[in-house]
């Protein structure tokens, strides 16, 4: 391996790479993260600083080798914290948006946690132990689903968008897809219907228009080319006045008579009624197989408060064909997956959901809870800061929903407010969140706002925490 030669500024005053790979604290580090990663980590520090000395803007240093190689050695040993620290790490979020797609959406219930762990290892997913031969994939989850919708059979690939894609292309390839010009949406993530349509091999035949389409708009626009009627919730958005579109179980008669699919892509998922917590306009799932629905599609990590998955529900014979497609060889849950889905849906099955899924228990946190404990968090602030200059103030705000459902849910909740004299919001926000445990709050109107909401109990002490080292 030839490493370049790399010529500096003063060869005097810079180290060599070999130099200050044999000394603290690359050798800690490469043992740490490898040679390769803290080669180039030095290369770079190394190249910055000749390039500042010949710009003649080095600052400390210069004119002394020992200075020149001691800082070096500092920002490397910076550089490789936070290489440590990077990837997909724990968070906190106090930005009160429950299903925070940054931030991995739902949170999962200790017993799909556990199920996770449970089946990292060699598991049975498609094995039956009881008779010791090779079993179909994942039977468990399939039974529980159709238990809490009523559907006839189930399926789950890796996200909502998949199981569009498989339905859409099992179905509708080369043949044409009727959807509303109102349900032509983007969802976050780059979601967009119109996309998944012309990459699964279907046409687009759109009806209607943005705020109004009827049942007959549909129906004119049927042909012996059509192959499915698509409904899709325009979860994040919401078209309000002057609006129509025909409701589920007209849309799924329709179909019928004209003996062609009805697939409803539902989103979120809910499997209850959560307009109790202030969630409105989500379909539930049971409902929408109720109405007739020939295929239903919605997420697990969204309302279902499970892990990333896609969930297909519907007709048997339709399902059957979805499971011997070639996609979903591609697109199936791996087992790790399969177990913390079993592990949610059971929680509904034991009628324990509100209590023991994250995203429900947040969700159905009343106003007055997170007003009570927000109050007794500032007072921990107050008890604790003593001489700070920290400014703590508690006011009315609102938490979201996320993930791209109900974004005009009314959840009320208390924010803990913060500012500092001698700190801009930006800073404050970014302090917390560099802290060793992140937490990431939100900025609003020049204050720091913390939402209880979306802390976990366990997690207030080191949110405290946190805070306190602000000074
Ligand atoms: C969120 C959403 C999707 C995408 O789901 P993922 O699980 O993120 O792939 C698709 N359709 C609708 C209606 C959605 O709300």
């Amino acid at each position: 391996m030839s490493e370049t030669v790399e010529r500096s500024a003063d060869p005097a005053l810079l180290p060599s790479v070999d130099e200050m790979l044999a000394r603290p604290p690359a050798v800690e580090l490469i043992s740490d993260l490898g040679r390769e990663r803290v080669l180039a980590m030095v290369r770079s520090l190394i190249a910055e600083k000749r390039a500042a000395l010949r710009d003649g803007r080095a600052g400390s240093g210069t004119g002394d080798r020992r200075a020149v190689v001691a800082e070096l050695a500092d920002k490397l040993a910076k550089l490789g914290a936070d290489e440590k620290r990077s990837g997909v790490r724990r968070v906190i979020n106090a930005a009160g948006v429950v299903l925070h797609t940054n931030l991995g959406r739902a949170p999962l219930s200790a017993e799909s946690v556990a199920a996770m762990r449970d089946a990292a290892g060699y598991s049975a997913i498609e094995y039956d132990v009881a008779s010791g031969s090779r079993g179909p994939r994942g039977p468990k989850a399939i039974a529980l689903l159709k238990l809490l919708t009523g559907a006839e059979d189930a399926l789950a690939v890796n996200n909502c968008a998949a199981a569009a894609l498989l339905v859409l292309s099992t179905f509708a390839q080369g043949r044409e897809v009727i959807v509303s010009r109102g349900e032509l949406v983007e969802i976050g993530g780059d979601f967009r219907v119109p996309d998944i349509l012309t990459r699964s091999g279907a046409f687009l035949r759109e009806v209607g228009t943005t705020n109004r389409t009827h049942l007959r708009d549909y129906e004119n626009a049927i042909s012996d080319r059509t192959a499915m009627i698509l409904k899709v919730h325009p979860s994040n958005f919401r078209i309000t006045g002057f609006t129509k579109s025909p409701a589920t179980a007209e849309l799924a008669g329709m179909a019928k008579r004209h003996n062609m699919i009805f697939f409803e892509d539902a989103g979120s998922g809910a499997m209850t009624d959560l307009s109790g917590f202030g969630i409105t306009g989500e379909p539930v799932i049971r409902g929408v197989i109720a109405s007739g629905a020939d295929l239903v599609s919605f997420s697990g990590d969204k309302l279902l408060g499970g892990p990333q998955a896609g969930i297909i529900v519907g007709r048997a014979e339709l399902v059957g064909r979805l499971r011997h497609d070639p996609y979903y060889r591609a697109l199936r849950l791996d087992k790790m997956i399969t177990a913390a889905l079993e592990a949610t849906l059971e929680t509904y099955l034991r009628g324990r959901a509100a209590d023991e899924l994250p995203v429900l228990k947040m969700l159905s946190a009343s106003a007055e809870e997170i007003a009570e404990r927000s109050r007794s968090f500032a007072a921990r602030i107050a008890e604790r800061s003593g001489a700070s200059a920290l400014v703590v103030e508690l006011d009315a705000g609102k938490s979201a929903v996320g993930g791209g459902a109900s974004p005009d849910a009314a959840l009320g909740t208390t924010v803990i407010a913060l500012r500092h004299p001698e700190m801009s919001e930006m800073e404050i926000e970014s302090r917390l969140r560099l802290a060793e445990l992140p937490v990431i709050a939100r900025i609003d109107a020049g204050r720091v706002l913390i939402d209880l909401r979306t802390v976990a109990e366990q997690e207030e002490d080191d949110v405290l925490e946190a805070i306190l080292r602000l000074g």
